[in-house]
């Protein structure tokens, strides 16, 4: 029998949080506010977006109408996304005073309007005190989600004035097996798509529905193993290809986008089109990091599985398929080395987080692990 798909299918191998929230759609008791709580990649932000969707949508959280897809991409006026800014906390003058006067607007377009605040546990005290009455009371028809990796790691304060949603740890067989379930993917490709994306059974199964990304991955194993072999210029070029790839998504967003500016200034004029591409700037900023971020996983997990096959664990391999091209490496490669390139991965993605430049970040990482193949016995 074909079940028809909606937004509920994303939320992989946390069935109890889905049922709840599910719930609260299906009863129209949805809350003004929400405390999701789970480790990193348990699928907090994709079940907010989900609880968001089944809420708005008109078709039965469809999953794919045009405010679903909006919510997916971050893009619908009336679900925002926040995050940490500034010293990795959310600033009060900058980020929670705005908000607390936008909350207090009448939604642009859906009938309900959501905050989700990630890292909700990177709040200062102070920063929480002059939150808590908005999320204590805020107007009808607005929901806050915050998120944050456990319950304990929010001010009290907060937490108390919130329904508390757990999400818990998926252990790594069970990840690759609910892929499998929920996908159809091999186990091959259901543990290179959790390699590819940090472990993050959501995201690995959009990695597995995207051809793009997979053919990412398929370019960067293969600079992985032409790497030893290029000069400089090689590196250069191949770093510039790859991020053409990485970037190709993008494009249909940004289609999406000019096309959404152009309806909001038939509707509220040139300014609704302005608050707009600020914020369609910040998705696409965020959309080329995810993309990158999936090529340093790549990358790492490359580089690790070089290092167990050199170890003899041979069964703790993540990318089979690439494994005759590791086998070499991992024939002369030293733990040392191999722990400079994971170095080197690290590198990027600190680089990436202090806003350096996508691109150079990206190079010298392959400059730095191309070393590291050049002379692995060191
Ligand atoms: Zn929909």
């Amino acid at each position: 029998m074909m079940t028809r798909k909606c937004v509920w299918d994303g939320i992989i191998g946390q069935n109890p949080a889905r049922d709840f929230l599910r719930t609260a759609v299906q009863s129209r008791t949805v809350s003004h506010g929400y405390l999701f709580v789970g480790p990193a990649g348990t699928g907090k932000k994709t079940a907010a977006r989900a609880f968001a969707c089944a809420t708005i949508c008109d078709d039965d959280a469809c999953g794919t109408c045009r405010a679903c897809s909006r919510i997916k991409r971050d893009s619908h006026p009336d679900v925002q996304v926040l995050a940490p800014q500034g010293a990795a906390s959310y600033l009060l003058d900058g980020q929670i005073r705005p908000l607390i006067r936008d909350i207090h607007l009448k939604p642009l377009e859906a009938r309900h309007k959501f905050y989700i605040l990630d890292q909700a546990d990177l709040m200062g005290d102070s920063t929480a005190n002059a939150f808590l009455k908005t999320l204590e009371e805020p107007p009808p028809g607005v929901t806050i989600i915050l998120l944050a990796a456990s319950y304990e790691s929010v001010p009290p304060t907060i937490a108390s004035r919130c329904l508390v949603v757990r999400f818990r740890q998926v252990s790594p067989s069970s990840a690759q097996a609910l892929l499998e379930q929920r996908t159809g993917a091999s186990p091959q490709e259901a543990t290179a798509a959790l390699a590819a994306t940090g472990g993050v059974i959501s995201r690995a199964a959009e990695f597995l529905q995207s051809s793009s990304r997979r053919e990412a991955r398929a370019r960067i194993l293969s600079i992985l193993k032409d790497l030893p072999a290029y000069d400089e210029f090689d590196v250069l070029r191949a770093c510039r290809e790859l991020l053409v790839l990485v970037n190709a998504p993008l494009e249909e967003t940004k289609a999406a986008h000019a096309q959404e500016i152009k309806n909001a200034e038939e509707i509220f004029g040139k300014s609704g089109g302005k608050t707009l591409q600020v914020r369609h700037k910040r998705e696409l900023t965020a959309r080329e990091r995810e993309g990158v971020t999936e090529i340093l996983s790549i990358t790492e997990s490359w580089l690790r599985d070089c290092l167990v096959l050199s170890l003899g664990l041979d069964e703790l391999v993540l990318n089979t398929d690439v494994l005759d091209a590791m086998q070499e490496v991992a024939a002369v490669i030293t733990p040392q080395a191999a722990n400079r390139g994971l170095g080197a991965v690290s590198e990027a993605r600190r680089r990436i987080s202090y806003n350096v430049n996508v691109q150079l970040a990206v190079e010298a990482m392959l400059f730095d692990v191309r070393e590291v193949l050049v002379c692995p016995r060191q």
